[in-house]
């Protein structure tokens, strides 16, 4: 066996653990038709726009991408209103948290997490040898005092998820620009926008309107989620052309695959797709809210497709059990949350399923 010399911090690592696959529920268990509402994906299935360009175009996989991601590039330039130099496509907004990690962080540094939250930010900064500054939420929302109070001369990075996985919780515009306000200019704002379009919350904004050139403001969306594309590895970054100047230093060259680019292309161009998934999705948690209120079932609302439910009993157990009645739902034992889970929105009849599993794994009425 070869002695490996590995950093003492990436032995310190846990692989990212994802939400437990379909088809090895369904292996385990020997039983079919299960569903999944673990990972936050869309129910509806992908853009069928994308699926159409995708088809069109797998004759050319012969080819490598466009690196440049030329015409993404323009097109999310033209609906956001930014300029195209502003924009880094990635392979999943996952991979631009690889990229800005890598660039801006490193031993010595820090970087502002709030906790819980979305865990690539953790295994990102720490795989740079950074040093993580943990931040916990308030009331399930982002502290953003604490977090500022937290700055120091090393905080080279602050992550901000807005809506919050696995809380759902926005924070607000005044709060935010509380927050910057004093900010030392070369600290890196990471506004990750994954749900961006679910938030339902007047109060909620976009870090986009704070893009200038006077902060290093990120913001990061994906195309994973609303767009139903999560398995074509497709998300990107908008942020000052000088930070994304850095990032091209350390971007693969072909980081975004050519289906990737043209399926996204086409989601963008599917608003009738995205309006049908914001609605199924704010159907669902309506419906989800009033059944959860009638069985007496405590449930935190959401800003986002997901949301977490407090079955007061162990997580781990309910998620278990909750697997032999064939529906996949999310233990937030390991975010802390031992007797909470957490699920996504899923189609009407997915959704009826879920209680009708949940009622008999609680032993409710
Ligand atoms: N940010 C947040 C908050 C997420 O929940 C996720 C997906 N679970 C991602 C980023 C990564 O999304 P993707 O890499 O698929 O774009």
């Amino acid at each position: 066996m070869v002695k490996l010399q590995v950093p003492e911090y990436i032995l310190s690592l846990e692989p990212y653990k994802p939400g437990k696959p379909l088809e090895e529920l369904e292996r385990e268990y020997g039983i079919t038709d299960s569903i999944k509402l673990a990972s936050n994906e869309n129910p509806l299935g992908p853009s069928p726009l994308a699926v159409k360009a995708i088809r069109d175009s797998l004759g050319k996989i012969n080819r490598y991408p466009d690196g440049s991601g030329h015409d993404l590039v323009e097109k999310i330039a033209g609906a956001l209103g930014v300029e195209g130099r502003c924009i880094v496509p990635g392979a999943g907004s996952d991979e631009i948290i690889g990229m800005l990690t890598r660039a801006f962080l490193g031993p010595g540094t820090e970087a502002i997490i709030p906790k819980p939250t979305f865990l690539m930010y953790e295994i990102c900064v720490v795989g740079n040898g950074a040093t993580p500054v943990f931040i916990p939420l308030n009331s399930l929302t982002m502290d953003l005092d604490a977090m500022r109070e937290a700055v120091t001369d090393r905080t080279r990075m602050v992550f901000i998820c807005n809506p919050n996985n696995p809380t759902g919780t926005v924070v607000h515009r005044p709060a935010f620009e509380h927050f910057l306000d004093g900010l030392p200019d070369h600290v890196v704002v990471v506004l990750d926008e994954a749900y961006f379009e679910f938030v339902r919350d007047p109060n909620g904004f976009s870090g986009i309107e704070y893009l200038d050139s006077t902060r290093p403001v990120v913001v990061l969306r994906t195309f994973s989620k609303a767009y139903g594309l999560a398995g074509l590895r497709i998300g990107y970054g908008v942020m000052p052309a000088a930070v994304a100047d850095v990032l091209h230093r350390v971007r693969q060259p072909f980081n975004a695959g050519s289906l990737a680019q043209i399926g996204a292309v086409a989601a963008l161009a599917d608003d009738s797709f995205l309006k049908k998934t914001v609605t199924l999705v704010h159907q669902g948690l309506d419906f989800l809210y009033e059944e959860l209120d009638r069985l007496g079932v405590r449930y935190f609302p959401t800003q986002a497709n997901f949301f977490l439910i407090d079955v007061d009993r162990d997580a781990d157990q309910v998620f278990a059990d909750m697997l032999r009645q064939g529906v996949i739902v999310r233990s937030m034992a390991s975010y802390g949350y031992p007797r909470y889970i957490r699920i996504n929105v899923g189609l009407p009849e997915e959704n009826a399923r879920f209680l009708d599993a949940l009622k008999r794994v609680l032993e409710i009425q």
